[in-house]
């Protein structure tokens, strides 16, 4: 059997960095880790072949060469995957549509032959039988049954081109134990973090390392400190790894803010190398917080968390929502205070989004205020009816996030991080390859680039630092800079400032999806 593994195009996006990725000579900033998870899973025998559309193009010899075109993404990557799906049809190829958001929303997916939903663990023989054209359109998994990761399998990572991507991936867990009324995490993932063994994560590292990755690896998990006991019994291993290979990477992750109150997991977090954390602030409000039932933000000062997280040696990246039903004009300027000099320079802030099968999309489809499907982009137009007016909404957040990403703002943030940790985060010396960054850099944004002040003076702020890594980081944090103004002042704002967003082509491609002549789909897909 012949597999193409086809990964779609993410639209431009603030994760995405497009407009950082040229100076940085990569094409992508994270490689897909479901597809070479499933990979993986696949039987020996099968020969496979791996298009990421944001680093290659797809051919039409390598549809003419496969069996079985197999795609797997997000929502916003939808378009995408939407038209490979119609180009392997349109060759006569057998096509299974998995990940994230086939599993949310199979009915999306009614052009391919199968929507596989869930996780691929323990169900190899459903997803051969699929490849077969044996079995039913659409492959769900039992109700409630998520399988345990010790039967996870090292992804194939020799199936991708690493001179494209910045960052490698693993997965040390996945699920969250918390109840955030937005999030589809635990809605797909569950409430009990399931984790893999340490000896499966470092086998994971170590195949990284023997294909001779160095540099930034995401540990994509939901919440990597959900269950805390077995995260504080992996690092210690992780860090003598890292020691013991002359600490070949740095990390990152998710975790959620009451990492913060553990000195000794942060401490274990720094001595295992990672160096930056994203974790969802969103909001100072404090009824906004209740009332989402994101109570474990409402343990401890917020800010106050992030200066800990932060003086620890990691940097915190934060994730902020607007539009909550209790929010007012008020709720803008508190996050804009909140925002002024925290140490942040990546801040996420989006508008609240209702996610299908979520308990804020059940709630607004109660309550009859739903709209649309999300298209998964969350710095446009809600896709519900907000209980604020819209056009106040937009206008605020319009401003808010010009704010935050004014060069002067920006660098204010990133001054707070050089003055706030005790030790830079990032790589203790350059990278092979960094001499390189900081002279296209130095070039494109320091003497032809628009914004040539915010550049000399981050690297003027890192040097003052003393150290080989706080100029690095501030090196890597002015390449950075580059894609958040340019994307929010070319991107959102004119969005924003058309009245309603960007128009992504999802509801569309729906809606065609849904009147295509697959009625057994449509028909499994009503029940799910
Ligand atoms: S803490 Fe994060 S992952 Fe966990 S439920 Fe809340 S939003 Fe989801």
């Amino acid at each position: 059997m012949r597999v193409l593994l086809v990964h779609p195009e993410f639209p431009r996006t603030y994760w995405g960095f497009q407009h950082s990725l040229p100076l940085t000579g990569k094409r992508a900033t994270l490689p897909p880790l479901g597809l070479i998870t499933l990979a993986a899973h696949l039987p020996a025998d099968w020969t496979l072949r791996l298009v990421d559309l944001n680093v290659e193009t797809l051919d039409d010899a390598a549809l003419a060469w496969a069996d079985v075109v197999m795609v797997g993404g997000m929502l916003v990557q939808a378009p995408s995957m939407l038209a490979v799906l119609a180009r392997a049809r349109a060759a006569g190829r057998r096509t299974i549509a998995g990940g994230p958001a086939p599993t949310t929303s199979p009915e999306l997916f009614a052009a391919a032959d199968v929507v596989f939903q869930g996780e691929i663990e323990g169900r190899e023989a459903e997803v051969v039988a699929a490849a077969r054209g044996q079995g039913p359109p659409l492959v769900a998994p039992p109700p409630g049954a998520r399988p345990a990761l010790a039967a996870a399998r090292s992804p194939r990572y020799d199936l991708l081109r690493f001179d494209a991507y910045v960052s490698m991936s693993v997965q040390a867990s996945r699920g969250c134990p918390f109840h955030c009324e937005f999030c589809d995490v635990i809605e797909i993932f569950g409430r009990v973090p399931r984790l893999k063994t340490p000896v499966q994560l470092l086998a994971e590292l170590d195949a990284l390392f023997a294909l001779g990755w160095r540099g930034s690896v995401f540990v994509v998990d939901d919440n990597f400190i959900g269950n805390i006991k077995e995260t504080r019994r992996l690092l210690p291993g992780l860090a003598r790894w890292q020691d013991e290979r002359g600490r070949p990477f740095e990390l990152y992750t998710e975790a959620s803010v009451n990492l913060a109150a553990d000195e000794g997991l942060l401490a274990d977090m720094v001595a295992a190398g990672f160096t930056s954390v994203f974790v969802g602030i969103e909001t100072p409000s404090t009824s906004a917080l209740r009332a989402a039932g994101k109570t474990q933000n409402l343990r401890m000062d917020l800010r106050e968390a992030v200066d800990r997280i932060t003086a620890a040696g990691i940097e915190v990246m934060a994730g902020f929502i607007v539009g909550f039903d209790g929010d007012d004009e008020g709720t803008f300027e508190a996050q804009r205070r909140f925002l002024a000099d925290a140490p942040i320079p990546l801040a996420m802030v989006g508008v609240l989004t209702a996610l299908p099968g979520t308990a804020l999309w059940r709630r607004l489809e109660r309550e009859g205020r739903l709209r649309e499907r999300s298209s998964g982009q969350t710095f446009a137009r809600p896709n519900f009816v907000p209980a604020m007016d819209e056009a106040v909404l937009l206008r605020r957040y319009a401003e808010l996030i010009g704010e935050v990403y004014s060069p002067d703002a920006y660098l204010r943030r990133c001054r707070a991080v050089l003055a706030t940790a005790r030790r830079p985060p990032g790589p203790r010396r350059p990278r092979a390859g960094g001499w390189k960054h900081l002279a296209r850099a130095v070039w494109r944004l320091g003497v032809r680039g628009e914004r040539r002040r915010l550049f000399w003076s981050l690297l003027a702020a890192g040097a003052r630092r003393g150290s080989a890594a706080a100029f690095t980081w501030a090196v890597a944090h002015a390449i950075q800079s580059e894609h958040l103004i340019r994307y929010t002042r070319e991107d959102v704002l004119p969005a924003l400032a058309r009245g309603a967003g960007e128009d992504l082509g999802v509801d569309d491609a729906h809606a065609a999806a849904r009147d295509r002549d697959r009625p057994e789909l449509r028909q499994a897909c009503q029940g799910a």
